[in-house]
């Protein structure tokens, strides 16, 4: 006879369960795109897109997939892709990286990010984010013993966010551990000048802080400008890991494959935790990035083009709107301001739009430790034409 738990005696006791993350709830990722889906709203909340990866690369993963690479990856990665990695990085960046040391296939940046930060990481150190933060940094450092000093991008005309470099340094002491730095920045859009590379090395110098740098957006960057990515400078690099996702890259934010790139002995140090944390990435994969990274760099170099035309498509629909917005520097995303609109807290009303007008948004605030007033809404615009039209309509009858 089966036994299911609602059989069993009543009268056995649980251990009470402390959380070691007490303030911590479901990710706004997934409450906004369960909401758009219970209610049949046009999701432009989480960011993912609502096309494929392109048809040659499906082909070189299904190649794999049914030829034999169907057992465990290599720890670090398989070398052909960590060389296909650091190929790229090398043409993109002018950075020599040494595939057997320095590269590491994650599953996705989270878990790179995530193991990062357990890397250097240990009891009472602190570490700096700069607010909006991404949401998953926080938990991690939180984990990891360490304590998150949060300090505010700047804004400046009320649209481009920016590293208050003076405020860094008043923040940076003893303790500091690492400074997590994401740009191209989700959700702003913001992006890094030549001069602040060496703002923050002039900052971290003589210090033993460690740099964490976000860089999934590292091929979505528009109106000409480079990605200044903190292995491009020889200063930085010798403190840096970086952080990378083929999600965003390649249009397949469910693969969840990504990279850390870092010198050997924190790279060393990094796989020790990796290795435990998820140990390989599936194969298939591997190897089938691997091929079409190598013979297509053409996919990646295109894409700033290419999302540019998206955000240019999404900007324009919203003119003669209620909406304030400047064009996204970087990434999928648009921030924009509804203060003409209404005065309602962006959570509450990002929720109620969703519910009601049909259209579900990211809001601002729930990246800030600090209380956030700015009426701001974020809406990903890596979706087809008709789906961009058809949430554009609703928005612009606000
Ligand atoms: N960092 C940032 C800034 C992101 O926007 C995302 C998500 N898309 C991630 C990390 C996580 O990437 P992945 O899905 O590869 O884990
Ligand atoms: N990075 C994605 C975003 O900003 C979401 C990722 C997730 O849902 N965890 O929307």
């Amino acid at each position: 006879m089966s036994v299911t738990i609602a059989q069993l005696p009543t009268t056995f006791s649980s251990p009470m369960i402390a959380s070691k993350l007490p303030d911590v709830g479901t990710t706004i990722f997934t409450v906004m795109s369960q909401l758009a889906t219970d209610t049949g709203a046009i999701n432009l909340s989480q960011g993912f897109p609502s096309f494929d990866p392109p048809q040659e690369l499906l082909e070189r993963i299904n190649y794999h997939l049914c030829n034999g690479a169907n057992q465990y990856a290599p720890m670090a990665g398989v070398p052909v892709l960590r060389t296909a990695i650091a190929e790229k990085t090398n043409r993109m960046q002018g950075r020599d990286i040494d595939s057997d040391h320095e590269v590491t296939v994650c599953c996705g940046a989270t878990e790179g990010l995530f193991s990062a930060i357990q890397t250097v990481v240990r009891v009472g150190d602190e570490v700096i984010v700069f607010d909006p933060a991404y949401d998953s940094y926080e938990p991690a450092i939180t984990l990891a013993g360490g304590i998150t000093r949060n300090i505010p991008l700047s804004i400046d005309d009320g649209f481009d966010f920016a590293v208050d470099w003076q405020q860094l340094t008043d923040t940076v002491n003893d303790k500091t551990r690492l400074i997590i730095v994401n740009f191209p920045h989700n959700p702003t859009g913001a992006i890094l000048e030549a001069a602040d590379l060496d703002r923050l090395a002039d900052i971290v110098r003589d210090t033993d802080c460690f740099l964490l740098s976000d860089e999934v957006y590292e091929h979505i960057v528009f109106d000409d400008e480079p990605h200044r990515s903190l292995l491009g400078h020889d200063e930085l690099w010798a403190r840096t890991m970086v952080v990378s996702s083929f999600g965003k890259t390649f249009h397949a934010t469910g693969w969840k494959i990504g990279y850390c790139i870092a010198p050997k002995y924190l790279t060393d140090e990094f796989r020790k935790v990796h290795q435990f944390a998820t140990f390989s990435i599936n194969t298939p994969m591997q190897f089938g990035i691997a091929d079409f990274l190598s013979s297509n760099p053409e996919f990646y170099e295109q894409l700033p083009a290419f999302y540019q035309d998206k955000r240019d498509y999404f900007c324009g629909l919203l003119d003669g709107s209620r909406f304030k917005l400047r064009p996204a520097h970087s990434t999928f995303f648009q921030v924009v301001d509804y203060s003409e609109i209404s005065n309602e807290a962006d959570l509450d009303l990002a929720k109620r739009w969703t519910r009601e007008m049909g259209v579900a948004s990211i809001p601002l605030s729930v990246f800030c430790e600090k209380p956030f007033t700015g009426r701001r809404l974020r809406f990903c615009f890596a979706k087809d034409d008709a789906t961009l039209a058809a949430a554009a309509e609703k928005l612009r009858a606000l």
